[in-house]
C-alpha cells in the first residue's frame, strides 16, 4: 500500500511543529537564521522510555526553542534524550553546545570532535592564503588568529565550544529506535564523517546532507591527502541501489527517488570535472583564477561575499584534488602558491 506523501506537509509545517511521516517517527523543521538552506530537518523517534534526535540545528536559541517545542508537543521532556548526529557540520550539531545535558548520549561516525577540529586546522593553512588572495580589497570578513588568516564567520557557525563524549557508530551496526532497525551506512563524503541510516524493513533511508531532493550537497577538500569526491561519488553508488521508498534528507523536502537523485549527483561531478580539467588545459593554473572562470549559479565571482568565494574554492580544490588523484593534473606547492597544469 502506497504511503501517503507528506512532503508538502513538511515543507510548510511551522518550526518545531512535529510531522508524523511513519508510526513514531516525526519530522520537525529547525529555523536556520541568516542560512540560506533556511531550515534543517530534525526526525524525532519515539521510544517507551527514550526519545531519538536525528540531528540538533545551529548554536542559536531559535533552533533549541524549536526542538523544545517539539519534545513538548509530544509530551516529552530533555530526560531520556538520546541524540544522533548524520555528521559534523555545524547546521547539525551546534545546539549540542545549548542543548546538552550530564549523561545524555550522542552517537555519531566520530570518536570525538577533536577530530573535525584537527582537519580544520590542517585545512585553514591552505584556504587561509586562498582567502587573502580571493578577497578584493573592500572585502571584510578576514581575521587573523593564532598567526594565520581565518574566515571570520558568524557565531552560529562555530563548531562546537564543548565536545561531548561520542559513541562511535559503525559500518553495519544496528540502531534501534521505537519500533525502527537502523542500520549505519558510513557515507563520507559531503563531510568525512557522514552516516545515513538505513530502515530496510520501512524502506527508508535517513540521508543527513548525504542525498538532498533540490541542493547538490557541497563538496570540499583542500589537499591531495583527502579525497572528498573520490569518496562522495563511491558513498553515492553505496546508496542508490538501497531499497527505498523515502529519503528523509536534512534540509528540503522528503522524496523517492533515490537511485535518480544519486546518479544526477554522480553526472554534474563529472560535468564539473571536465569543465575543471578544460580551465587548466585552457591555462588557468591557481585557484581563485579558475573559482572565478568556473560556471555558477551567480555570475561575477570577483564580487561574491567571501564565505561564499570560500566554498567555491573548496568545491573547486575537491575536483582539482580528484584529477591530480588520478594523474590527469599535476600539482605543485610552493609556499602558499598551489599552481595545477597538464601532466
Ligand atoms: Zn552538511
Ligand atoms: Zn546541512
Amino acid at each position: 500500500m502506497a504511503v501517503p506523501d507528506p512532503a508538502d506537509a513538511c515543507l510548510a509545517a511551522p518550526f518545531g511543529m512535529p510531522v508524523e511521516l511513519l508510526p513514531n517517527l516525526y519530522l520537525v523543521r529547525v529555523p536556520l537564521p541568516h542560512n540560506p538552506l533556511r531550515a534543517l530537518n530534525s526526525y524525532l523517534i519515539l521510544s517507551k522510555d527514550r526519545t531519538t534526535i536525528v540531528d540538533v540545528g545551529f548554536n542559536h536559541p531559535a533552533c533549541e526553542e524549536a526542538l523544545g517545542q517539539a519534545l513538548a508537543a509530544l509530551g516529552r521532556t530533555w530526560d531520556g534524550v538520546e541524540i544522533v548526529l548524520t555528521h559534523s557540520h555545524p547546521d547539525h550539531t551546534g545546539n549540542l553546545d545549548r542543548i546538552y545535558r550530564d549523561g545524555m548520549p550522542v552517537f555519531a561516525n566520530l570518536h570525538s570532535f577533536q577530530e573535525v577540529e584537527n582537519l580544520q586546522d590542517m585545512e585553514a593553512r591552505v584556504f587561509g592564503p586562498l582567502l587573502l588572495k580571493a578577497a578584493t580589497p573592500h572585502q571584510s570578513g578576514l581575521g587573523f588568529g593564532k598567526g594565520k588568516p581565518t574566515l571570520h564567520v558568524s557565531a552560529e557557525l562555530l563548531p562546537l565550544k564543548n565536545q561531548p563524549a561520542v559513541t562511535f557508530l559503525h559500518e553495519g551496526d544496528v540502531l534501534r529506535a521505537g519500533p525502527y532497525a537502523f542500520e549505519v551506512l558510513e557515507t563520507p563524503g559531503h563531510d568525512p564523517w557522514h552516516l545515513c541510516l538505513y530502515e530496510p524493513s520501512r524502506r527508508i533511508l535517513l540521508a543527513g546532507d548525504h542525498v538532498l531532493e533540490r541542493i547538490t550537497p557541497s563538496i570540499a577538500s583542500w589537499f591531495p591527502a583527502y579525497n572528498a569526491l573520490e569518496e562522495f561519488l563511491a558513498s553515492l553508488g553505496k546508496v542508490s541501489n538501497l531499497d527505498v521508498e523515502r529519503v528523509l534528507p536534512g534540509h528540503g523536502a522528503v522524496f523517492g527517488d533515490l537511485r535518480g537523485r544519486a546518479l544526477h549527483l554522480i553526472s554534474h561531478h563529472e560535468e564539473r570535472l571536465q569543465e575543471i580539467y578544460d580551465l587548466v588545459a585552457e591555462g588557468h593554473g591557481d585557484v581563485v583564477s579558475i573559482s572565478s572562470h568556473a560556471k555558477w549559479r551567480y555570475d561575477n565571482w570577483r564580487s561574491w561575499p567571501l564565505d561564499q568565494k570560500f566554498f567555491s574554492m573548496g568545491e573547486t580544490m575537491a575536483h582539482l584534488v580528484y584529477l591530480v588523484c588520478e594523474g590527469k593534473l599535476k600539482q605543485t606547492i610552493c609556499g602558499d602558491e598551489y599552481r595545477f597544469e597538464l601532466p
